[in-house]
C-alpha cells in the first residue's frame, strides 16, 4: 500500500447544486491495488499506517484525473488552425488529415502522439472520435489498451459531403463497427461508441446502420456532433427535410439518445431539443475553445441547466486548441462572463467539477472514478509547476483552497503537470 500526502482538491458533489469544493492543503490517500481505501488528514493517515511507503506530493495540487468527453484521434497533429468557420475548417484542414489515417503506418504514430497527448495533460478517461478507417481505430485501441487509460472510442462513419476517401457504404459502416465491437468493447478499460461523424455526412441509411449496431452490441456508446454552426445546422435541415423537426430529431428517430449518447456542442440548440435531450438523459459535451477558435458562439450553459441537460467538458482536438481540460475550463468560464446577463458565472468548484467528476458522470464511469473519494480508483494528476514559475507563485499566495484551484485554472499547462495515474499506476 501507498499513501500519497499532499494539497488534494476535488468535487465528489455537484457545485451546480450548490455543493462546495472539497480540498484540504496536508491532506493523506491511501492506495491499495488501484483503490483509495483510506482519506484523511495526512496527521491522521500517516499516524494510521506507519508502515506503508509515503508518497510526498509537496508544492503543487493533487486533483482527479481529467475526463475528455470529446476528442478527435486524427486530429493531434493539426491544431492550430485558425481564422476558419467550421464547414471551411473542416474541408481544409482537419478532413485532409484525417484521409492520412488510411496508411497503417502514418495511424500507428498519431495513436502514439494522441495518447501521448491526453496523458501528459492530465486526461485519464476519454471518449475519443476516432478515424474512418478501421485499422486506424484498431491501432488506437491496441495502444489505449497498453497505454493503461479508460478510452471510449470508435470507427467513425460517413457517406455524403466530406470527401471521397473517407465515405463508407452502410453495409460496411455496420460490418466493421461491429467486429471492432467484438474485438474491443468491454475488453479491459476500452469500450466501443458507435460515431457517426455528423448528420450532414450521414444519410438515413447509415444512421439505420448505426443504429442496428447499437441494437445488435450490448451496452455500446453512442457519440457525434450537434448544433455547432448556423451553416451546419441550415444544411442539416435541408438535407433531412419536413419529417424531422429539427438537427436533434435526426438523431432521435433512428433511436440513438439516451444516457450512453454524448453529443459535442450544442452551441444553438432549440428549446424542444433542450427538454428532448434532458428527457433522453443524453450528455452534451461542451468544448469551449473549439467554439471560440472556430467562431461557432458562445455555449448557452444557463439554457442546458435550465432544462435539466447533463453536461461535460470536452477538447475537441483539433478545433480545440489543444489537450488540456484545465484550458478548457477557463475558456467555458470566460464565455459564460461574455455572455452577459445570462451567462452562468463559474467558481473554481465548478470548473473542477466540468473537468473532472461531470465528464466521468457522463461516461457511465461514475462509481469508478471523477473524484477522489474512498472506494475510487486512484486515477490522479500531481499539477506540480516549477519552482519560481509564475503559477507556483501564484499557488504560494493563494488566499484559500478554492483560490488556489482558481489560479490552477487560470495558469495551468500540460507543462506543469509532474505525474498522472491510472488506478495506481503512474503513466509520466
Ligand atoms: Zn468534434
Amino acid at each position: 500500500m501507498t499513501v500519497y500526502r499532499g494539497f488534494v482538491a476535488d468535487t465528489p458533489d455537484d457545485p451546480f447544486t450548490g455543493a462546495p469544493l472539497r480540498a484540504e492543503t496536508d491532506a493523506a490517500l491511501l492506495v491499495r491495488d488501484g483503490v483509495i481505501v483510506e482519506r484523511g488528514s495526512a496527521a491522521t493517515v500517516l499516524a494510521d499506517n506507519a508502515d506503508e511507503d509515503v508518497v510526498d506530493l509537496e508544492g503543487g495540487v493533487l486533483i482527479p484525473g481529467m475526463v475528455d468527453t470529446h476528442v478527435h484521434l486524427p486530429q493531434v497533429r493539426a491544431i492550430g488552425g485558425l481564422g476558419m468557420p467550421l464547414l471551411d475548417w473542416l474541408e481544409h484542414r482537419a478532413l485532409p488529415e484525417e484521409a492520412r489515417l488510411a496508411d497503417d503506418a502514418y495511424a500507428k504514430g498519431v495513436a502514439t502522439d494522441f495518447l501521448d497527448g491526453l496523458a501528459r495533460a492530465g486526461t485519464t478517461s476519454a471518449l475519443v472520435f476516432g478515424a474512418h478507417f478501421s485499422g486506424a481505430v484498431d491501432e488506437l485501441f491496441a495502444q489505449a489498451d497498453a497505454s493503461g487509460l479508460r478510452i471510449t472510442s470508435g470507427l467513425v462513419v460517413s457517406d455524403r459531403m466530406l470527401r471521397d476517401d473517407l465515405h463508407t457504404t452502410p453495409e460496411r459502416a455496420y460490418a466493421e463497427s461491429v467486429e471492432l465491437a467484438r474485438r474491443w468493447h468491454g475488453h479491459g478499460r476500452l469500450r466501443y461508441a458507435v460515431t457517426p461523424r455528423f448528420a450532414l455526412s450521414t444519410t438515413r441509411e447509415m444512421l439505420d446502420a448505426c443504429e442496428q449496431v447499437v441494437r445488435d452490441v450490448d451496452g455500446v456508446w453512442f457519440t457525434s456532433h450537434l448544433n455547432e454552426n448556423p451553416r451546419e445546422i441550415e444544411t442539416v435541415n435541408e438535407l433531412f427535410g419536413p419529417g424531422y423537426d429539427d438537427y436533434l430529431d435526426c438523431y432521435d428517430q433512428h433511436g440513438l439518445l439516451g444516457e450512453r449518447s454524448v453529443l459535442a456542442h450544442d452551441v444553438h440548440p432549440t428549446d424542444r431539443e433542450l427538454q428532448r435531450l434532458a428527457a433522453t438523459g443524453t450528455v452534451i459535451s461542451h468544448c469551449p475553445t473549439s467554439n471560440a477558435s472556430l467562431g461557432s458562439g458562445l455555449f448557452p450553459m444557463r439554457r442546458h441547466l435550465d432544462a435539466g441537460v447533463r453536461l461535460a467538458l470536452g477538447s475537441d482536438v483539433c478545433a480545440g486548441t489543444g489537450f488540456s481540460l484545465l484550458k478548457e475550463g477557463l475558456q467555458a468560464y470566460f464565455a459564460q462572463q461574455l455572455l452577459a446577463g445570462v451567462g452562468v458565472p463559474l467558481t473554481a468548484a465548478h470548473l473542477l467539477w466540468l473537468a473532472t467528476r461531470a465528464g466521468a458522470l457522463g461516461l457511465g464511469l461514475g462509481d469508478e472514478v471523477g473524484d477522489l473519494s474512498v472506494g475510487k480508483a486512484f486515477d490522479a494528476v500531481w499539477v506540480r509547476p516549477a519552482e519560481g514559475s509564475t503559477l507556483a507563485v501564484n499557488l504560494q499566495h493563494a488566499v484559500d483552497e478554492p483560490d488556489a484551484v482558481a489560479r490552477l485554472f487560470a495558469l495551468g499547462t500540460p507543462g506543469d503537470v509532474a505525474q498522472v495515474w491510472v488506478a495506481g499506476s503512474p503513466l509520466l
